[in-house]
């Protein structure tokens, strides 16, 4: 099993983007910055899936409650390999299909971006070796011919680069996720009907209104009550996934 965390482009593009498998170690070239003759090129026309937890700091650097967040920017399909429920960011309805959080500044919702586009031009690659049951991860550098980033003369090595766009949390979060997944394949479950289907959509992504579910024990309590912020949606997120393992998946 595995996840590519990384923004996938455009299906024209998709055809000439080569990618080439890296290590920690490993080095390459790029820069992104408002000089670029394609700079915000790059925001639409995306398949962007979000995790809980990039949901969490969106909705939060928004201002806006999970549902809000849901509803005006997202859309969601049951993902063929998984079964589960996939929620994507929703691209503007314009001849561009831009991003919602994009303008000719550039991204609105930087602090609080996605995983996938804090990491681009590196997609990690997570993946569970079934023998030892241990995750190990390499990472592949995706070179897309309508990105300039790559003629610029700043040198990365990979570990610089996650570290300099701030996507350890985001990693370690989205692994939990990947854990979850993980338990349902060992539970054999191959689908989830509509009610878990629901459960696992408002357990993962609708946080805020988890967190009214009366019915729900041992939540912690502060949890509850608002406001919601990243800290305390962390923690609830969690929770969540541990609940959804034991309620789903019986671990
Ligand atoms: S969230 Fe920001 S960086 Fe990501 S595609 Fe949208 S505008 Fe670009
Ligand atoms: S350099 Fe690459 S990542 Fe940056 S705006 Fe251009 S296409 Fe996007």
């Amino acid at each position: 099993m595995f996840r590519f965390a990384g923004k996938v482009a455009g299906k024209d593009d998709l055809m000439m983007e080569e990618m080439q498998r890296l290590t920690y170690e490993d080095t390459f070239c790029f820069l992104c910055h408002k000089g670029v003759r394609c700079f915000t090129e790059c925001c639409r026309d995306l398949d962007v899936v979000l995790t809980p937890y990039d949901i969490i700091r969106l909705k939060n650097g928004l201002g806006i409650g999970s549902g809000e967040f849901l509803a005006k920017y997202t859309g969601t399909h049951t993902g063929p390999n998984s079964g589960l429920p996939v929620v994507n960011l929703r691209m503007s309805k314009n001849a561009k299909q831009t991003c919602p959080f994009v303008t000719e500044h550039g991204c609105t919702v930087y602090n609080d971006r996605p995983g996938a586009c804090r990491s681009y031009p590196i997609g990690r690659v997570a993946v569970k070796n079934e023998e030892t049951q241990k995750d190990e991860e390499f990472f592949l550098l995706v070179r897309e011919s309508h990105c300039f980033g790559f003629e610029e003369q700043k040198e990365w090595k990979v570990k610089d680069w996650l570290k300099d766009q701030e996507i350890g949390t985001y990693n370690r979060m989205n692994d939990l996720l990947m854990e979850v997944i993980s338990q349902k394949n060992r539970a054999g479950k191959a689908s989830l009907n509509e009610q878990e289907q629901e459960i696992f959509y408002t357990a993962c992504y609708d946080l805020d209104r988890f967190s009214t579910l009366t019915h729900i024990k041992d939540l912690p309590e502060n949890c509850r009550i608002e406001p919601h912020t990243v800290e305390k949606d962390t923690e609830l997120m969690q929770f969540a996934l541990k609940w959804i393992s034991a309620t789903l998946f019986g671990d």
